[in-house]
């Protein structure tokens, strides 16, 4: 095996996998089609493989990608049992890739197929990952750019390894790096997180992201909130130690603070008054360790979710090449 993924940098023909996640984007699979199919006509060197996975879409987008799959026999799709989210999308498409090179892309077209060329050749010189990164972020909303900003900042202080900026799914990788992927057991997948665990040769390209070719963005603000959280807690148990040390502070201040009361007493004797600094007090420390159950209840939610060992999603269907 380990020779073979070695040797297909040299072959003179290559598979290339396209793994598109889709949710609701009957209007925009023919689009993506259309492009792609028009960027590698010209690379008869290319053999295209296109792995739609169908992430429980509620509009007619299977019925569109079945008629597209009589036009170009390149495509096979995965159709999910129900909308499992991106990340799992990902995964089940993964799995099935078995090009020499397999590229995650968006359907909407804010990855532009035409770069692929380019990271196949960085693939040839010895990389065994591509990445596509963003120059700017113009498609993007201002709130969207500042949490993402943010985002990066606060879990690249507190975990390992850090995700490169502006970063996204978009990327080519060497067989071997999908094959690792796929070893991964867990099922709480943060797939930005583990392309970077597993590692490899990396290199990137750098692109302008376009705006969406059709359709509507499937990320509000709540699902981002929540997939921030999914980031760092995958990657980090930071948030639960630091509860040992703002206990260590807020005890040694209160250990200062009652010597101060002895002596104050001892000096000036009982002084009844301080009804509002004991309110504060109380309130303050009560809030605080409801935050730090809060977070050590998110981390065990996590645990308890990954104990049961549930599948990652669920398939319904494959349509293949040959069907
Ligand atoms: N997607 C998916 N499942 C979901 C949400 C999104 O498969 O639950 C797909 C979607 O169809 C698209 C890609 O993920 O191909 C990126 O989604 P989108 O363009 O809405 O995200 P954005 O670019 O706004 O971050
Ligand atoms: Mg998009």
């Amino acid at each position: 095996m380990e020779t073979e993924n070695a040797d297909a940098r040299t072959y003179e023909k290559i598979v290339l996998t396209l793994v598109v996640p889709v949710f609701n984007e009957s209007e925009t699979v023919s689009l993506f089609m259309e492009r792609v199919k028009k960027v590698f006509d010209e690379f008869d060197w290319i053999g295209l493989d296109v792995v739609f996975v169908n992430d429980g879409s509620t509009d007619n987008t299977l019925e569109r990608l079945l008629e597209l799959k009589n036009h170009y026999r390149s495509i096979r799709i995965v159709d999910l049992s129900r909308n499992f989210g991106k990340e799992a999308a990902l995964t089940a498409g993964l799995k099935i890739a078995s090009g020499h090179v397999v590229v995650p892309i968006d359907v909407d077209l804010q990855d532009p197929p035409e770069l692929i060329i380019e990271m196949i050749q960085k693939w040839q010189e010895g990389y065994d990952v591509v990445v596509g990164k963003r120059i700017n972020r113009d498609s993007d909303s201002w709130i969207k750019r500042k949490s993402a900003t943010w985002f990066y900042r606060i879990h690249n202080k507190i975990s390992e390894p850090k995700i490169p900026e502006n970063v996204g799914d978009f990327r080519l990788m060497d067989r071997s790096v999908v094959e690792a992927l796929n070893e991964l057991p867990e099922s709480r997948r943060f797939m930005k997180g583990l392309f970077t665990w597993v590692g490899f040769r990396t290199t990137a390209i750098e692109y302008a992201r376009p705006e969406r070719i059709a359709g509507t963005t499937k990320f509000n603000g709540w699902r981002l909130w929540n997939f921030a959280l999914e980031g760092i807690t995958s990657f980090s148990t930071d948030p639960l130690r630091i509860w040992a040390y703002i206990g260590g502070v807020v005890a040694s201040i209160s250990f200062l603070f009652a010597i101060f009361m002895i002596f104050k007493v001892l000096l000036y004797g009982v002084d009844v008054p301080g009804y509002a600094s004991v309110v504060v007090a109380v309130t303050f420390l009560g809030g605080l360790q409801l935050v730090g159950i809060g977070i050590i209840g998110e981390y065990i939610g996590r645990s308890y979710i990954e104990s049961k060992r549930r599948p990652v999603y669920l398939v319904r269907r494959v349509y293949g090449q040959k069907d």
